[in-house]
């Protein structure tokens, strides 16, 4: 390990400190500051703030030229109140880091401290805590933001914490590793009346009634591969609750999942043909709408052996075949792939950790070393 005990010590601190103070997508103002305070302690040669929102990069540089490589986290927590009863358990009200990414922000300051006291030998090491990852707006905005220009990578790299798999064992794979997603919003707009003069209003009831069994049916929920598809009804609602209304109004709400971004392309005209069908056999306007959006993430063969040699160097265990990936879950690292090659590792959590969203989750202190060593060696092979 690159740290000494102490120094391990004081970052599980921050780790605990974050865990206790989480913000969710878009409104990480104070984890931003504190995140940033902490990084100056290390003196990296730059820290950009404000990226796509509250994302901040701390950027070391080499002396010779060379190439960047980009280590990304993530500064999110979640809307899910937490129930455990330790110490540092959050203080907020109904938010908690129960997705781990305290620990990813720790993994990402412990290289800080690494790299703070040995810069790479050339080009530049760049961390990136990136905002807004739960609801798949954070990477869209940082690529987006012009200040992301002066930070562009020639290789980006991401970790997330896996529960179900031995603590500290990896699993990396080329190709495929998230599905693509998102959130489908369709509201059909007919016209109320009177409940005992249905006919003199224009009620979305059957379209409605067939939409949720069409669009669950679109979907294949089959093995994970290019024609994997799943729509899944999260939410309807229809009309008012009241009984003397004829409903005017309906609201559906279904979360689209392929493999592939081609699949999704294909799956989303499927769906809108078939509400826009439905909408015109009842007489109903129709809006439709998306949110959530996540594209797949694809790991690059050159960022996978980037990582797999640091592994290697490291003696950290993985899987390259393993029956969990890809995951049916959705990230948005994948979008970093379209600007330089990108990989992202997934480290066991421990066979029976909670998962990821559950409220009793907390994540590992153990992995922040492993977590840490792994990239820092890949930084290392990369950059010297
Ligand atoms: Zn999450
Ligand atoms: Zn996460």
């Amino acid at each position: 390990m690159f740290l000494t005990d102490v120094e391990l010590g004081e970052i599980k601190a921050f780790r605990r400190r974050l865990h206790q103070n989480p913000e969710v997508s878009g409104e990480e103002a104070q984890t931003a500051a504190f995140v940033n305070d902490q990084l100056a302690l290390t003196r990296p040669d730059r820290i950009v703030v404000g990226i796509g929102g509250h994302g901040l990069a701390a950027v070391y540089d080499g002396e010779a030229r060379g190439p960047t490589v980009l280590i990304r986290a993530e500064l999110d927590g979640l809307p899910i109140r937490e129930t455990s009863d330790f110490a540092h358990r959050s203080r907020v009200p109904g938010k908690g880091h129960l997705c781990g990414h305290d620990g990813h922000m720790a993994i990402l300051m412990a290289l800080a401290t690494g790299l703070g006291q040995k810069r790479p030998a050339a080009g530049r090491a760049i961390l990136m805590f990136q905002p807004a990852e739960e609801n798949g707006a954070g990477a869209a905005a940082v690529l987006a933001d012009p200040k992301f220009a002066m930070l562009t990578p020639d290789m980006s790299l991401s970790l997330h914490n896996f529960p179900g798999v031995r603590l500290g064992h990896v699993l990396l794979r080329e190709g495929p590793v998230n599905c693509a997603s998102r959130g489908m919003k369709i509201i059909l707009k007919g016209k109320t009346s009177h409940a005992s003069y249905p006919e003199h209003g224009v009620a979305p009831t059957f379209a409605t009634a067939r939409l949720l069994g069409e669009l669950t049916a679109l979907g294949n929920n089959g093995p994970l591969g290019p024609d994997y598809s799943l729509v899944t009804v999260t939410h309807a609602r229809l009309g008012e609750p009241a009984f003397g209304i004829s409903p005017g109004e309906a609201h559906i709400w279904a979360t689209l999942r392929t493999l592939t971004d081609d699949a999704m392309a294909a799956l989303v005209s499927c769906a809108e043909e078939l509400v826009h069908a439905e909408a015109n056999a009842g007489q109903l306007k129709v809006e439709i709408s998306y949110e959530d959006v996540f594209r797949q993430c694809y790991n690059s063969a050159e960022a996978v052996d980037e990582l797999k040699r640091a592994l290697e160097d490291e003696g950290v265990s993985y899987d390259s075949a393993s029956s969990h990936l890809p995951m049916k879950a959705s990230e948005d690292f994948g979008l970093f792939r379209t600007v330089a090659p990108s990989a992202m590792f997934f480290l066991g959590a421990g066979e029976d950790h909670p998962q990821l969203h559950n409220p009793d989750y907390d994540f590992p202190d153990e992995l922040i070393a492993i977590g840490s060593r792994v990239f820092m060696r890949a930084i290392r092979n990369i950059l010297g």
